[in-house]
């Protein structure tokens, strides 16, 4: 971060422009809806400037800057037209430890001013540090538009009644989940349809109701992260991962995914190594159980999705047995994920009229499938957990007639930086693999859409190993 953003309060304060232009006036303006005293100083000030630093509480000095100007300010702008003039306020500004906004002048500031989403008291501040102005407008106008004006009054009325809720509800779980219910349920549509009176009626009847019949009614959230890329979440996986008590995850949940969960969930890691799967899974049906009988909201976060090769079915069949309340939110399993990421289509009118998901998971030392029906031509294989099979899949597939040069990709990290692919045939794939040194998650695409990827490769920095051509 180049940058610590922070609101600072100016009601009253002495804050000093220097300039008398428009540009000028902008800035005064700002602070002065901020509440500050603006003080303007400028040989020429225009008249309504002069006004509004008279209203603000501050006055105009008509004459050129002195650096004394600046004594006693919090903050200082400098909206002069001349290089040098707003140099000298810059380092005079510093000089005395005075915070300086010098007008399109990056290098001569110790504070810049945000882009704004203003729904006072909610107020959005935006900044790229001067990388992008444009990216910068164009996401304050979708906020503007995702955030209508009337979400002042929502933040107003919530804050109105604040104390009382307080003290109606001691509990601060209990408390953050009855404004969550408000501040997302029929008050807030109420507020933000601008029916104030009627969303107040409704709020007063939810603090005497949320005191008394607090709802202490633990869940779990069966919530599929997807393969990595965080951008694949879903908008739901995202809301809940903010509202959780808790967090179980696993190794396939990226570091990125768990940053987005709500800084003060506990997270519990529950990482499953091969060895010790029948144990540890018994041990995460007990966790969920327990926390959500304490009355938490249990986010069980799982890669990809929860009910492709995931458990998720036999995590919740406890709860179902235990009267648990529980929600599924589906996510972009890892066969989706790695083929879009590496332009591998997983149908195609001419090459592939089916798609099969399987598990490449060894049981024995062997791995375990319908060798004739996944031989059979005019089919994509997606193979799960296939690494370690990885020798056992192709020599199963070919001994039971599917032809020896049908491509096979293995795709490493899927939709994760440095993503890799290793390209290759049945006959070769497992030698291009035993020449590099591959790392978890990968993931086996067998068939003939493979080819496609020649064409429709399209993320960069996407590592390529092995003939492309097979
Ligand atoms: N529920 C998950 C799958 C869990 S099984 C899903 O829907 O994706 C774990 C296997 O998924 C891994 O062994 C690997 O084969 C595959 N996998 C998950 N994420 C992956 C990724 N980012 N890249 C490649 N393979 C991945």
């Amino acid at each position: 971060m180049d940058y610590f953003p922070i609101f600072i309060d100016i009601r009253g304060v002495r804050c000093v422009v220097i300039g008398g232009g428009e540009v000028a006036l902008r800035k005064a303006e700002a602070l002065a809806r901020a509440g500050a005293a603006v003080h303007v100083v400028a040989p020429e000030i225009r008249e309504d400037l002069q006004q509004l630093a008279q209203v603000s509480g501050g006055g105009v000095l008509l004459r050129g800057y002195q650096a004394e100007d600046i004594d006693g300010a919090r903050l200082v702008v400098a909206a002069t037209d001349s290089n040098d003039v707003n140099r000298a306020i810059s380092e005079a500004a510093v000089a005395r430890n005075i915070p300086v906004n010098v007008v399109d002048q990056p290098e001569l500031c110790t504070y810049i001013v945000p882009s704004i989403v203003d729904r006072s008291p909610l107020v959005i501040a935006l900044s790229s540090g001067g990388a992008s102005p444009v990216l910068l407008r164009l996401l304050r106008e979708r906020l503007e538009r995702m955030f209508p004006s009337a979400y002042g009054e929502l933040a107003r009325l919530a804050g109105s009644v604040r104390d009382s809720v307080r003290q109606a509800i001691t509990d601060p779980d209990g408390r953050r989940r009855f404004w969550e219910r408000v501040l997302e349920g029929p008050v807030a549509e109420a507020a933000i349809s601008g029916r104030p009176d009627r969303a107040r009626e409704l709020l007063d009847a939810e603090i005497a109701a949320g005191g008394a019949v607090e709802d202490r009614g633990g869940e779990v959230w069966l919530v599929g992260a997807g393969p990595g890329d965080p951008d694949l979440l879903t908008l739901k996986a995202l809301r809940l991962m903010q509202r959780a008590d808790v967090v179980l995850h696993d190794n396939l949940v990226s570091p990125e995914i768990l940053d987005l969960v709500r800084r003060d969930a506990e997270r519990i890691y529950v990482g499953k190594r091969r060895a010790l799967h029948a144990v540890r899974q018994e041990g995460i049906n007990a966790l969920l159980l327990e926390h959500a009988r304490a009355g938490r909201r249990v986010l069980r976060l799982k890669g990809g999705d929860p009910f492709v090769f995931g458990r998720g079915g036999e995590e919740i069949a406890t709860l179902a047995v235990e009267g648990i309340p529980f929600q599924v939110v589906p996510g972009i399993t890892a066969a989706n994920g790695c083929a879009a990421y590496a332009g591998i289509p997983l149908t195609h009118r001419d090459y592939a009229q089916s798609v099969r998901f399987v598990t490449g998971h060894l049981k024995d030392d062997k791995v375990n499938l319908n060798w004739p029906e996944l031989a059979e031509p005019g089919q994509t294989l997606v193979v799960y957990m296939g690494l370690v099979g990885l020798e056992a899949i192709a020599e199963g597939l070919v001994a039971h007639g599917r032809d020896p040069r049908t491509p096979v990709a293995l795709i490493e990290r899927g939709t994760l930086p440095g993503q890799r692919v290793i390209v290759g045939t049945l006959d070769d794939i497992v030698a291009q693999v035993a020449a590099t040194e591959v790392h978890a998650p990968t993931l086996l695409i067998i068939g003939d859409v493979v080819r496609l990827r020649d064409a429709l490769a399209w993320r960069e920095g996407d590592v390529v190993t092995g003939p492309q051509r097979a």
